[in-house]
């Protein structure tokens, strides 16, 4: 197992205890199993100045005093990781993969180096780490690398010599030393994989909202915040555009049952917790947005055997990701080929398709950059029949025409124009009874705010 690629369910594959399943693990594994342990993880917004870093440490000297051991995972302050990247493009549009994870990881270097000191002046002993120092291994995908497996001795030690741990997520190294960094929101990964490699049973991420909501709070002022919802729903909302949790860490909680308490890093609400679905499953639990698809439509292509296949395949072997697709039916032995694809690689993407439009005869193609991809997700939608029904009329009510469909089993998406992306969501949370009786007290998206979401990752 150890050498076998990183996939979702081999993916901590840490010395032998980790090769038994997560339910026996959990009970052997305690190495100091007097103490209870407690794993953290930090966002930007939570360490964004020496104030708040200060701010967290006490938090975490008083896990400790109440007899605990303790492990906080950081990121970067506030908006560092974009600022790192912003000095790299001003040296070249395409810096290096490698000098790219270097330059990164300092990010969280500096937060945890600071955080370990604000805990230090409090009188409690702390000890911060690299990925590299901390034992996270990774595969050698620089930019968006796995991680394969976690040595965990050197932390297990230092939690036992009674230091509080500081771990910098979001980077490891490679077998042969190579740094590595596992793709934006990836400190969340590195929490959850060292709660499941150290064999905690939670995990706690604290940022700067309550938990996770209905919809996202700037753009529906009734969102709520959800008390629990399940691995599955959290994986398909935080895939369909919801940015609260890197979808990795959220594989890695289900395949390793490690209970995830998104909560407030200033507040002491609850937050929402992420587990195993119970027995009540909501229809509709949640809507998600992207904004950062485009759609792309090949025009008069000859409908004829393996002409999807050839476009699709040289569209993968540019290692673009595709992710809705809808055939129309063919007039005159032509057909027309939509899809979505995310708007950062369009520049890569535009050679691709250019070659095919040539290569197959196709009339040719259409890029469509405004436009949204909403979710609603619920596991009860296994059960229920009618959500699509329902949503589809709720957007026709409003005057919103759909452009693609997409579904799973407990997820309905729908490609809208951009412009109405607001009013849908709105509409169809009131209309799924999502709606909280009070309105969101923090202020909406401006429109600028809404145009740099939406041009994020272009
Ligand atoms: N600092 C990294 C980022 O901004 C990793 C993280 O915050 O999870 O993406
Ligand atoms: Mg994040």
């Amino acid at each position: 197992m150890h050498d076998s690629p990183p996939s979702a369910h081999s993916a901590i594959s840490v010395p032998c205890s980790q090769c038994i399943p997560p339910s026996v693990q959990r009970f052997s594994i305690g190495y100091n199993r007097r103490m209870e342990l407690i794993v953290t993880k930090f966002g930007g917004t939570a360490l964004a100045n020496p104030k708040r870093i200060k701010h967290v440490a006490r938090r975490l000297v008083d896990y400790h005093s109440q007899g605990k051991q303790v492990l906080a995972v950081v990121s970067a302050m506030g908006k560092t990781t974009d600022e790192l990247l912003g000095l790299a493009q001003q040296i070249t549009p395409r810096p290096p993969a490698r000098e790219l994870d270097i330059l990164l990881a300092t990010g969280e270097m500096i937060s945890m180096s600071l955080l370990a000191m604000a805990i230090e002046t409090l009188g409690t002993r702390a000890l911060s780490m690299t990925g590299h120092q901390a034992g996270i291994v990774t595969n050698t995908r620089h930019n968006k690398a796995q991680i394969s497996h976690i040595k965990t001795e050197r932390i297990k030690a230092a939690l036992e010599e009674q230091n509080i741990v500081i771990v910098a997520g979001f980077q490891g190294t490679t077998r042969t030393g190579e740094l590595t960094t596992l793709g934006r929101g990836g400190s969340d990964t590195s929490a959850v994989a060292l709660a499941a490699a150290l064999g905690a049973r939670r995990c706690e991420i604290y940022t700067d909202v309550d938990g996770v909501y209905s919809a996202d709070p700037r753009v529906v002022p009734r969102a709520q915040k959800l008390d629990t919802i399940s691995y599955e729903e959290m994986l398909e909302l935080a895939a369909a555009g919801s940015g609260v949790l890197q979808v990795r860490s959220v594989e890695f909680a289900r395949n390793f049952a490690v209970e995830l308490h998104c909560k407030n890093a200033f507040s002491n609400n609850p937050g929402t917790v992420i587990k195993e679905a119970g027995v009540e499953r909501a229809i509709v639990s949640g809507i998600a947005y992207d904004d950062s698809e485009a759609k792309i439509t090949v025009r008069g292509v000859p409908d004829a055997l393996g002409i999807a296949a050839t476009v699709f395949e040289a569209i993968a072997k540019a290692n673009i990701n595709i992710d809705m697709i809808v055939q129309n039916i063919s007039e005159n032995g032509h057909t027309d080929i939509s899809f979505t694809s995310p708007a950062g690689e369009l520049d890569r993407l535009r050679p691709v398709l250019d070659a095919q439009v040539k290569q197959l005869g196709a009339r040719e193609y259409l890029v469509e950059e405004s436009i949204t991809k909403l979710s609603l997700v619920g596991a009860g939608m296994r059960t229920n029949p009618g959500v699509a029904a329902k949503m589809f009329k709720v957007l026709s009510q409003n005057g919103i025409n759909i452009e693609m469909i997409s579904t799973s089993a407990i997820r309905i998406s729908v490609v809208i124009a951009a412009e109405k992306s607001q009013i849908a969501q709105r509409a169809l949370h009131t209309a799924f009874d999502l709606d909280a009786s009070e309105v969101f007290e923090e202020k909406l998206l401006s429109p600028e705010e809404q145009a740099a979401k939406a041009a994020k990752g272009r």
